[in-house]
């Protein structure tokens, strides 16, 4: 593929359009970590369009550029890249939207091309292709005031000579530069057209040729890196030493994993109490009965049900961004690399598997950082495995119920811990398994090339961790929430349908009730009656739901009034059926959130409805051979 050039009829209608003055879009091109999304930021304001690109799972940002007071004009984001050949979906995104290829994309006129000033040597590889474009283009070299607090030296005007574009130094972060960006705009839109610079360009056909000429660039330029008299260099000896490195890295881990555990269970329940007396004084203002039943059971339960996951998808977000934008996560994911990549993963899919333990939900979204699609896909798929906490209820239940509380190594650690523990275990070979299986057949990777960058330590800003936060907890309650709503509420009115003499079902006689018993033949062979039948059903919604329903069912049972949870499980299950049961929860796809946010991350229903029907059949098989196995034994 030529990476650069300027293509055909698209680039002459906009040079018709910009002769004229009419300019409407700017493209925001830069590789990733260069400041793209701080200076994006800065220059829209908070107010910003999010969609994805049809077809694919690039996100597409735009807004106006109301921070330098232009309405008129649109800034739109393309996804961080290193080079314009096409190699990954984000390339294709970003090369089909500078072409004005994009379908549902407004087509720029004009590119503001960011770089990190720090590393201009390797980032130049990207201006060559981009000014080759023909597009009147701005040149932001970003982190300045990094640069010139450690000392480095960049002659722009030098620089400009030699791109035949503007360049300007600028920080994102602190707001400082950006004048620049104002008159680039203003001398655009008042038909002052920039010259077609691809003219003064050598045509680069590739990669390499990229390179050769970056360098030359810089170096005639005069370009000094800054010396690393900072702290990036002695941190790495440390962080990445051959002992110290993975032992620090595992304390890092494990702290990231007691922290979402620890205040993120607590945060999830505290949420959940603020909610649910929320939701009943909405209720109780509304003066009819059915009215209070739809808003509380019909809607509120579903909103509720997506929000209690809020807090731990915050505080999950708050330590990756703190860990990413310290220059950690980078080295972490080159330590964890060669153990992730002997199971078919990528380094960077260890954070977000590790965070499933906690919640899939936001670790699915926390697979963002992984850059490979295929690898990030396959991660996307395997994080349901890992046993979230939505499981602990019924494992809990499952285990008091019919496993003696038996010691095992004295004091420590006893038969219950174990089984829990295997639970665990459980989860996690499946997870591994099924890695190994996407990555050696419809997800193997082709020799995409795979560059990590080593980006400089520096502080995490408060502005940034905010603006992260922000962004992608509304993305979350706006995208999921729909259609968490739409699902629980249709769940809900099968539960109270049909209506007798007015009034509603009970759940035996509803909808879902009768489903309930029409499954019996379905998974009796697995050792279970209609009960767990019904409980199943209602837990497609979220795991932890049958332990209401089986409480409500044998709490309405004359049989098993009398008895506590646990007694009437055991009165009414085998050993076979209860283990079948718990192994059942293991593999299953029993979360109607996870399936709604894999949707949003992979736009597309077929990605979360093969996962689904893959991870029931698993379930189904696994608890059978279970069920069948141990009723033999006994
Ligand atoms: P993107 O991946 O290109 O979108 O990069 P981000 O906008 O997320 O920036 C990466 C990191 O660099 C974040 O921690 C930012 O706060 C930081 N950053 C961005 N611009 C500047 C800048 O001008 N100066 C400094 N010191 N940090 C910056």
């Amino acid at each position: 593929m030529n990476c650069c050039g300027p293509e055909g009829v698209g680039v002459l209608d906009r040079v018709e359009r910009r002769a004229g003055g009419r300019i409407s879009a700017l493209a925001l091109v830069g590789p990733p970590n260069s400041g793209k999304s701080t200076l994006f930021n800065r220059l829209t304001g908070l107010r910003q369009k999010v969609a994805n690109y049809p077809g694919v799972t690039v996100e597409q940002r735009s807004g106006k550029m109301r921070g330098i007071g232009r309405n008129d004009l649109t800034l739109i984001d393309l996804p961080g890249i290193h080079s314009l050949t096409s190699y990954s979906e984000d390339a294709k995104v970003a090369i089909d939207v500078l072409h004005g290829r994009m379908q549902g994309a407004q087509t720029p006129d004009a590119v503001l091309l960011v770089l990190d000033a720090l590393q201009l040597n390797r980032q130049l590889m990207l201006a060559g292709p981009v000014l080759a474009l023909g597009l009147p283009t701005l040149v932001l070299l970003n982190m300045s005031d990094l640069m010139q607090s450690r000392g480095g030296e960049i002659d722009p005007l030098a620089l400009a000579r030699e791109l035949g574009a503007p360049v300007a130094l600028i920080s994102a972060s602190k707001g400082t530069g950006l004048e620049a960006v104002a008159s680039f705009a203003a001398r655009l839109t008042g038909g002052a057209g920039e010259q077609a610079q691809a003219a003064q360009l050598p045509v680069l056909q590739n990669p390499a040729s990229c390179r050769q000429w970056a360098a030359q660039v810089s170096s005639r330029t005069k370009y000094k890196a800054p010396h690393s008299r900072g702290w990036t260099p002695k941190l790495d000896n440390l962080l990445l030493h051959k002992i110290w490195g993975p032992l620090i890295f595992l304390v890092v881990v494990a702290g990231v994993f007691q922290v979402v555990f620890s205040a993120g269970l607590p945060l999830s329940d505290w949420m959940t109490a603020v909610l649910t007396r929320w939701g009943a004084a909405a209720a109780q203002s509304v003066p009819y009965p059915w009215l209070q039943l739809l808003l509380r059971d019909g809607i509120w339960n579903g909103v509720q049900a997506v929000l209690v996951f809020l807090p731990q998808i915050l505080l999950l977000f708050l330590l990756i961004g703190v860990l990413e934008d310290s220059g950690y996560l980078a080295r972490a994911a080159l330590i964890a690399d060669r153990v992730m990549r002997s199971i078919g993963l990528n380094g960077k899919a260890f954070i977000p598997l590790l965070s499933a333990y906690a919640c899939a939900v936001p670790a699915i979204m926390a697979t963002r950082t992984i850059e490979n699609k295929r690898d990030r896909m396959a991660t996307i798929l395997v994080a349901p495995f890992m046993t979230c906490s939505a499981r602990l209820p019924i494992y809990t239940l499952m285990i008091a119920a019919f496993i003696p509380n038996r010691r095992i190594l004295g004091n420590f650690f006893g038969l219950r811990a174990a089984v829990m523990l295997s639970l665990y275990l459980l989860g996690f070979l499946a997870a591994l398994a099924t890695a190994r299986l996407l990555k050696s057949s419809i997800l193997k990777a082709n020799s995409a090339p795979f560059i990590l960058e080593l980006p400089q330590y520096r502080w995490p800003t408060l502005r940034s961790m905010g603006l992260r936060l922000l962004d992608r907890g509304s993305v979350f309650v706006k995208q999921t929430g729909t259609v968490i709503l739409a699902v629980t509420f249709i769940l809900w009115v099968l539960s109270i349908l049909p209506f007798h003499h007015g009034a509603a079902s009970s759940l035996t006689e509803s909808v879902i009730g009768r489903l309930g018993h029409s499954i019996e033949p379905l998974i009796r062979p697995l050792g279970f009656n209609w009960k767990i039948g019904i409980g199943l059903l209602s837990s497609i919604i979220a795991r932890e739901v049958i332990v209401g329903t089986l409480g409500t069912l044998y709490g309405a049972d004359p049989a098993t009034q009398s008895l506590t949870l646990q007694s009437a499980l055991r009165h009414d299950m085998t050993l076979g059926g209860a283990v079948a049961l718990v192994v059942f929860f293991a593999f299953a796809m029993q979360c109607t959130s996870t399936l709604a946010v894999v949707r949003r991350e992979t736009n597309s229903w077929r990605w979360p409805l093969a996962q689904f029907l893959y991870m029931s059949v698993l379930a189904y098989g696994a608890a059978l051979a279970a069920n069948q196995i141990l009723s033999h034994i006994h």
